[in-house]
């Protein structure tokens, strides 16, 4: 008998909730030999989910919620749940059914039969999202695989069931700033991957918006490179040969036809061009620096409010990590 643990990060979920509960217990009779677990996490929701999440835990005994003193974000509920999961087998899916339990029997057959150690869902088409979000997206993966040592595979998406050994890797990765596209690609491991269609929502509204994704790409690209660093440096010493070599044309100049003209244009031309690098130099380290203050902080990841997982399993001890530092946490908007 195999065991899945299904981990749904749930933000603002109350009337998606009951359409993919039921959805799942579709599901759950095409693979009998694995028992299955449902650990939702809700993500601080202001609306009714957690009471939502409650009522369904009562009355299902597989279902289970972890709760956030407020929203952490996905990244976060991600790590809540991987955290405490103990089965054999580890999803992650969406709330909303854009990731569609029916793909589960097929992903978990990889799993068991074929000698995958992840089975992950990839989206393949791009209809029916906006033509600058999708082009955005796919100059994010050209630059984040060429600079980066992580080989992120375009439109892999975070719906995806992992083997033990997958997951007690990605959970060693101890970073503050977590890219879980980046941490699931970095770990390694054999992965199947699934295509799929790009659903729509069955109900709510997207928690990203243009902005949010554009930040989100840069912490990918900050959290798994370094060479916007390396690029300011080669832009920085360009410039100065650059500098260097200008200034030795008008000495020879100077020498061999005298001065002229004060040469007001070229000063300022200059001086804009050098000030806007030195601005965009300080701001990419001002990225790199602030993800380091974060990180030595050390503050946890999310504060649990409430949870319904029982004390005696190995989750507990995570979640006496994660109350603990309560008292010390600092308010919200400092982050
Ligand atoms: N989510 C979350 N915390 C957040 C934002 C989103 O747990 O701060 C959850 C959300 O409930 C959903 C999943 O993450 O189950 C994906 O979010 P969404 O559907 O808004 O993203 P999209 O599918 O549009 O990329
Ligand atoms: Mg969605």
């Amino acid at each position: 008998m195999h065991t899945l643990d299904l981990i749904v990060p749930c933000y603002n979920e109350e009337e998606a909730l009951p359409l993919f509960f039921s959805a799942v217990q579709e599901v759950l009779p095409e693979f009998p030999e694995t028992k299955t677990r449902l650990i939702f996490v809700d993500d601080g929701s202001t609306d009714g989910t957690l009471s939502v999440l409650r009522s369904l835990c009562a009355s299902h005994d597989f279902a289970r919620y972890i709760s956030f003193s407020r929203n952490f974000g996905k990244e976060a509920a991600m790590l809540a749940g991987l955290r405490a999961s103990s089965a054999q087998f580890v999803g992650i899916l969406d709330a909303d059914l854009q990731h569609s339990p029916q793909l589960l029997p097929a992903m978990l057959h990889a799993l068991t039969d074929e000698g995958y150690d992840i089975a992950a869902a990839q989206r393949e088409t791009r209809t029916g999202e906006a033509k600058l979000k999708s082009g955005f997206s796919r100059l994010f993966y050209k630059i984040i695989n060429r600079i980066s040592d992580a080989n992120m595979e375009a439109g892999a998406q975070d719906f995806r069931i992992m083997k033990r050994k997958v997951v007690d890797a990605v959970l060693q990765v101890p970073e503050y700033n977590r890219f879980s596209k980046g941490i699931f690609s970095w770990v390694g491991f054999k992965t199947k991957w699934f295509p799929h269609e790009n659903l729509s929502r069955v109900a709510g509204k997207t928690k990203w918006s243009f902005w949010s994704l554009f930040s989100y790409a840069i912490d990918g690209i900050v959290n798994f490179s370094t060479a916007p660093l390396k690029i300011s440096l080669l832009c920085g010493a360009v410039f100065s040969i650059a500098g260097i070599l200008y200034a030795l044309y008008i000495i020879v100049r100077t020498l061999i036809f005298g001065s002229d003209v004060p040469g007001y244009p070229s000063t300022i031309c200059a001086i804009l061009i050098i000030g806007g690098f030195v601005l965009l130099s300080l701001g990419i380290l001002g990225e790199y620096i602030s993800r380091i203050y974060m990180e030595v902080k050390r503050r946890p990841h999310y504060i649990i409010d409430e949870t319904d997982i029982l004390p005696e399993t190995s989750e507990n001890t995570e979640q006496a990590e994660c109350a603990g530092p309560v008292s010390d946490a600092a308010p919200s908007g400092h982050e």
